[in-house]
C-alpha cells in the first residue's frame, strides 16, 4: 500500500488504509484500526479530535479521567468484594476502585477503556460469581451509575464555534 494511502487512526495513532472502518464526522472522514476504536470516537469525539482552534486531549498527551458510582440492588459479600475489587484494578486505565457493600466506585481513564469495556469485565466477574450477579452489575453499570467527570475534562467549544 503507498503511504499516502495511509490515514492516522485519532484513537489509538495507529496508521491504517484511508478507509478502514471509515466513518464521516462534520464533513471530515475518519479511518480506525477497529470497530472499537470507531465506537470510542463516536462516543466522544472531541476528546480526540478537539475543535478548531483547541487541541483534544489525546493529542495533547493527555488522560481524562472518569469516575463512575454505581448503586446496586443488593450488596455484595465480602468474597464478592474482594473479587470484583481485583478485577476492576487489573484493567488497563481503571485508577482507582472502591467496592463496599452495594456501591462500586471506579476511576478510569477513558481514552483508554471505555464503558462497553467495563460492561463486559462486570458480566464476565458477575458470572463468576453467579447468583444473578452478571445481571445485576451490568444493570447497575448501565442504568444506575452516575458520572463524574475529574481534573482534565473534555475540551469545552470555544465560544466562537458551535458543532
Ligand atoms: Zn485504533
Amino acid at each position: 500500500m503507498k503511504q499516502q494511502d495511509k490515514v492516522k487512526d485519532p484513537v489509538c495513532g495507529m496508521w491504517v488504509a484511508k478507509h478502514d472502518h471509515e466513518v464521516s464526522y462534520q464533513q471530515m472522514p475518519f479511518a480506525f484500526c477497529s470497530d472499537q476504536c470507531r465506537t470510542r470516537f463516536l462516543a466522544y469525539p472531541h476528546l480526540y479530535i478537539g475543535y478548531p482552534g483547541a487541541a483534544a486531549p489525546k493529542q495533547e498527551g493527555k488522560v481524562v479521567f472518569k469516575r463512575r458510582r454505581l448503586h446496586l440492588q443488593q450488596a455484595l459479600s465480602v468474597e464478592g468484594e474482594v473479587i470484583i475489587d481485583r478485577m476492576l484494578r487489573d484493567l488497563m486505565g481503571v485508577t482507582s476502585v472502591t467496592v463496599a457493600g452495594d456501591s462500586i466506585e471506579i476511576t478510569y481513564d477513558l481514552l483508554q477503556v471505555s464503558l462497553e469495556e467495563l460492561e463486559v469485565a462486570l458480566a464476565e466477574t458477575g458470572a463468576h460469581l453467579g447468583g444473578g450477579w452478571a445481571e445485576r452489575l451490568r444493570r447497575a453499570l448501565i442504568n444506575t451509575s452516575e458520572e463524574t467527570e475529574i481534573e482534565a475534562s473534555e475540551v469545552t467549544s470555544p465560544h466562537h464555534y458551535r458543532p
